[in-house]
């Protein structure tokens, strides 16, 4: 093995960046692979494009004929860039996308071959897909499932496959796929988010959710991360001694962006472009060899689709690169792991975001309601939106003191926070002249000033408002992003219209004004959602014990996050907001609790491989290599060798130590698997493998880091911390 290891030393010690050749402006490139209204403009017929048009922002059906002309369109556009398969590319619960390429070619009943691509194989295929996780649902043998065409995210080429975006469902209804329900959340905050808007303009028809993720990663080199067994099996390492140097310096972060990378980022970004992913902004992350990515913000659905292809993209170019791309979220013990920010915000067809204040003050309201009715909403169902983000891997990552911690709470700044505590104290029912000024002036107007010079930031909290979004940051690096958005969106939803409901009743019962019958209401929101607001250090002990205080969850680790999903208040909720019914939610809840167990039952298989096959071996190895001199020593030096022989026979010693505890640890771990594995529910299991199999990851990795310290370089199996982390 450690052959391989310095192999791979040699290998990428023998690497040059790759020149990449910028080809004229990214504006020129944006879009040229997707299929958007340009193409469409000149494949499609004139009624088509409109029905295309209409089902993107009115969410209208198209029917066949229409499907077979958009059919027709795409298959010209497609061949014409010299495509010669399509697939239908979906979103299965566990994993990030799946696709099955078929060929446009196809033999004609005469003999003659022709290029065939109708409205039937766009609008729905049936992927022999029986082994996508499906929680149970697709059990019976009629139940299959089918993906099926979203026009509302735009097709577009992939070396030479035409990709169609679409959703994988049941044949009875059920999703199996992260953007069925997805669409449905937008769906829902749609329509609750437009009739509060319309309090404030009239004008508005629709509301959109915006994303803008920031995508963490790390570039090692392909040889090294190759050389690894358990990067290649688990994409994080399971033991490595920490190296000399971490980030300690701080000299990586927003450095000078190696010329490796940058040509990688380059290669990237230009591939990006021509799908239609915004790229804008690349720097430098913390940790040594980490990066950071982010795009423009998007509609929430495309830009968790782009999300999605980026990270495909990514892993393809990388390789070009000879670099290995690692968006786990921990993959290197002491130094920082990867995160995916989630900026939100709801849009209108107008062109405002509802999060942004304005110059006038039904423009400041709006922006009020807006946001105290998120702080509501996450303040209502934060165990809920932590568990959007819990994964065996994130879990790594949220609290260690470089995420945010697995308790829910929102930043908002001083300044705004005055503004709240203010509002606290408006009147109930009708407001007199006096104050409605006073609120118009000093408290409401004095918003857009306040975010103006809003540099109040906490790094810290896991929900923070930045000035015109909020800023979900305990998502994990590897995580859809559907996930949270479909969860932010549904909340977010249910808390709007339970708003809504609230504020007609003080209209027509109260006889309220319109602005009397939002402040009464925000007055309330604001003193019961107050626990939520938390402007301090989320990393602090502190913040621990006064979260239990104001009750807010403290789920540590997926098993016991996954838990809030199937209760009753949950079951409740999706089903009001017709996101989820409480089949699918039991279906996921399972899915997800599979995928625990899966992926710590194969960290736990790697990690006693390499127990027993590379560092047992490894130290024993050194071992002998000691005692062959040792005894060298002793023939020499006869009865006063132990004095010559000290530091080896010390070595030796502790070596012994370690191998008898490591060997105990591995054996205990494998027994704690095999009870787990008998165990007979799912969530049993879950628990088993994170409260009994897990732990053992840390005691076996801290004698393992103990060996490594002791034992020869030359006979280490493991390529080191050192060596992957400044590879440049
Ligand atoms: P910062 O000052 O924190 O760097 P930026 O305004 O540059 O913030 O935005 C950071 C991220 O937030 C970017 O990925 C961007 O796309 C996203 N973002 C900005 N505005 C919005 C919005 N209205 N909705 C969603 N995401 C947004
Ligand atoms: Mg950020």
């Amino acid at each position: 093995m450690s052959n391989t290891r310095f192999g791979a030393i040699a290998e990428s010690g023998k690497r040059t960046h790759r020149k990449v050749e910028e080809t004229g402006k990214r504006s020129q490139l944006f879009g040229q692979q997707v299929f958007n209204e340009e193409k469409m403009l000149q494949f499609l017929t004139k009624e088509a494009l409109e029905k295309v048009k209409s089902a993107i922002f009115q969410g209208t059906k198209i029917d066949r004929k229409i499907a077979d002309q958009v059919a027709e369109g795409m298959k010209a556009w497609a061949l014409s860039m010299g495509a010669t398969h399509y697939t239908h590319w979906f979103q299965p619960l566990t994993g990030s996308t799946a696709e099955k390429h078929d060929a446009f070619f196809d033999i004609l009943p005469d003999g003659r071959a022709m290029e065939k691509f109708g409205g039937a194989q766009l609008v729905q295929q049936e992927p022999d897909a029986s082994s996508f996780p499906s929680g149970g649902i697709r059990n019976t043998f009629e139940a299959r499932g089918y993906t099926a065409w979203d026009p509302t995210s735009p097709a577009f080429i992939y070396k030479t496959t035409l990709c169609i975006p679409t959703i994988f469902v049941a044949y009875t209804g059920e999703a199996l796929d992260n953007k069925a329900p997805l669409l449905r959340a937008l769906h829902a905050i749609d329509e609750a988010a437009t009739s509060v808007a319309q309090y404030f303009d009239k004008n508005v028809r629709k509301v959109y959710a915006t994303l803008g993720w920031e995508q963490e990663y790390f570039l090692i080199d392909k040889a090294l991360a190759k050389s690894r067994l358990d990067l290649v099996m688990t994409g994080r390492t399971l033991v490595g001694n920490a190296a000399a140097k971490g980030q300690q310096l701080d000299d990586h972060y927003f450095g000078v962006i190696p010329s490796r990378a940058l040509s990688f980022m380059s290669d990237l970004e230009k591939q990006c472009t021509k799908l239609g992913i915004p790229v804008k902004t690349r720097h430098n992350e913390v940790a040594p060899n980490q990066f950071e990515l982010a795009p423009v913000f998007e509609e929430a659905n495309l830009s968790v689709d782009h999300n999605l292809l980026l990270m495909d993209v990514m892993e393809e170019i990388a390789d070009q690169h000879n670099f290995t791309v690692l968006f786990h979220e921990k993959p290197f013990a002491g130094v920082n792991g990867s995160g995916k920010h989630n900026n939100w915000s709801l849009a209108t067809d107008t062109g405002v975001n509802l999060l942004s204040p304005g110059s006038t003050p039904m423009k400041n309201l709006q922006f009020l309601t807006f946001f105290v009715n998120t702080i509501k909403a996450v303040d209502t169902y934060e165990e809920l939106l932590r568990s959007s983000i819990a994964s065996a891997s994130n879990d790594y990552r949220l609290g260690a003191n470089e995420a945010p911690p697995a308790i829910l709470s929102i930043f908002i700044g001083k300044q705004l926070s005055d503004v709240l505590d203010e509002l606290e104290g408006v009147s109930q029912g009708k407001l007199s002249p006096q104050e409605k000024t006073e609120l118009k002036l000093n408290v409401v107007g004095k918003i857009p000033e306040i975010l103006l010079d809003n540099t109040d930031r906490n790094r810290t909290s896991p929900f923070a408002f930045t000035g015109n979004k909020f800023e979900m940051r305990g998502v994990g690096a590897k995580t859809n992003c559907a996930k949270p958005m479909t969860i932010l969106n549904t909340i977010v939803a249910k808390q709007l219209s339970d708003f809504k409901k609230e504020v007609d009743v003080l209209i027509d019962k109260k006889n309220l004004k319109k602005d009397e019958a939002v402040f009464n209401v925000l007055r309330e929101y604001i003193k019961t959602s107050k626990r939520i607001r938390f402007d301090g250090d989320g990393y602090g002990i502190e913040w621990q014990d006064e979260a239990r205080k104001r009750k807010l969850s403290n789920n540590k680790n997926t098993p016991e996050a996954l838990q809030v999903l199937t209760s009753k208040n949950s079951i409740a909720l999706f089903k009001e907001m017709d996101v989820l019914s409480e089949v699918e939610l039991k279906a996921h809840q399972e899915v997800e609790l599979d995928a625990y167990i899966l992926h710590v039952q194969i960290e736990g298989r790697v990690l006693s491989e390499m127990v027993y096959n590379h560092i047992i071996p490894a130290a024993v190895n050194y071992q002998n290599s000691l005692l062959t001199n040792v005894q060298g020593l002793k023939e020499i030096y006869g009865a006063v060798y132990n004095k010559v022989a000290e530091g080896q026979l010390n070595i030796l010693e502790q070596i012994g130590e370690h191998l008898a505890e490591i060997k105990k640890q591995t054996d205990e771990m494998t027994a704690a698997r095999r009870r787990a594995n008998g165990l007979s529910t799912i969530n049993k299991k879950a628990q088993a493998y994170c409260n009994d199999v897990r732990p053992f990851f840390e005691t076996i990795r801290e004698q393992s880091d103990k060996l490594e310290k002791l034992v020869s370089d030359e006979v280490w199996p493991f390529t080191k911390y050192r060596e992957l982390l400044f590879a440049k």
